[in-house]
């Protein structure tokens, strides 16, 4: 049975319950507009728990004045549906003035790993996105996480939190999901027109060419920066960025490295894609 609460107290006494019916409680925070990407997070979360919570709120604070909240999509229903037929036991979806009631003033900030790459772009994205996980992960208590590598860089920060403040949750990062041509399953590629779902794919040709050099022994971090760029450049309107770091720091890579992130962020209209792969490390995407 799947229960629906509201109110961030009802969450708290339900994962302290089922704690004290001895379940090892596992969190898959969400935005909603559930698609197989974050399905596939519930399921990681079996793995290593048996009393499933899964939250839906769409989050305020981690959204710029210019940035899509307010057309953010919104499906409810079906979200709960899709939660109940795959056995979560609890949805928590609360409205943003219980999340932050009047008076509210206190935010959780990440240091360094919050600087490069989406942080250089979305300045106070990451505060937004700390502040609301800190809050989840204290209502859960101790727990197993689940975040998908799809955001890479916020799956390294909300690590980084929990070990930083000695929260008692294990983050677990999961696989990125992608439909049978590879883009990354995303709720916001339900913004693309036909056209630019079509163009949506440079994003994954890029990471596949960086990969095949990769295969094939290449090591530049700049070379495999500028391979993954081509494609990026020519399908889409605006690139953000088109990077190439070491995986843990999310600096620099050092020569000859045996891992590299390649991380793209990049336009099409008004829609904006990221995506990424782990050289040495991921499969072909
Ligand atoms: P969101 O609702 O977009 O905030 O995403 C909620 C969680 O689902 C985050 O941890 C995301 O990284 C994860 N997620 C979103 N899309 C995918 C995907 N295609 N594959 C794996 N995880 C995903």
């Amino acid at each position: 049975m799947t229960t629906v609460v509201r109110e961030p107290a009802d969450f708290r006494q339900a994962c302290d319950d089922a704690r004290t019916s001895s379940h090892r409680v596992g969190l898959v925070p969400t935005m909603g507009a559930l698609h197989r990407g974050h399905f596939s997070l519930i399921d990681e979360a079996r793995k290593h728990a048996d009393f499933i919570a899964a939250t839906i709120f769409v989050n305020p604070l981690q959204f710029a004045p210019d940035e899509d909240l307010d057309r953010y999509p919104r499906t409810f229903e079906s979200d709960v549906s899709g939660c109940r037929e795959r056995g979560v036991d609890l949805v928590f979806a609360p409205e943003p003035e219980s999340m932050y009631p009047a008076q509210f003033q206190t935010q959780v900030s990440v240091g360094e790993l919050t600087k490069p790459l989406e942080g250089e772009f979305r300045p106070a994205h990451f505060d937004g996105v700390t502040t609301v996980v800190a809050k989840l992960f204290n209502l859960t208590g101790p727990c197993a996480a689940m975040f998908g590598r799809k955001d890479y860089q916020q799956w390294k920060i909300l690590s980084r939190l929990a070990l930083d403040l000695d929260m008692p949750i294990e983050v677990v990062g999961c696989p990125i999901v992608r439909e049978p041509d590879g883009l990354a399953l995303s709720s916001r590629n339900r913004y693309l027109s036909a056209s630019e779902r079509e163009r949506a794919l440079g994003i994954v040709s890029g990471l596949r060419r960086a990969c095949d050099a990769w295969t094939e022994g290449e090591r530049s971090s700049d070379m495999l920066r500028s391979l993954a760029g081509e494609q990026v450049r020519s399908e889409f309107d605006r690139v953000d960025y088109v990077a190439a770091v070491d995986p843990d720091t999310l600096l620099t890579a050092v020569a000859q490295p045996t891992r590299l992130l390649i991380a793209v962020a990049a336009h099409l209209g008004t829609t904006r894609l990221i995506d990424n792969v782990v050289l040495g490390e991921d499969p072909r995407p």
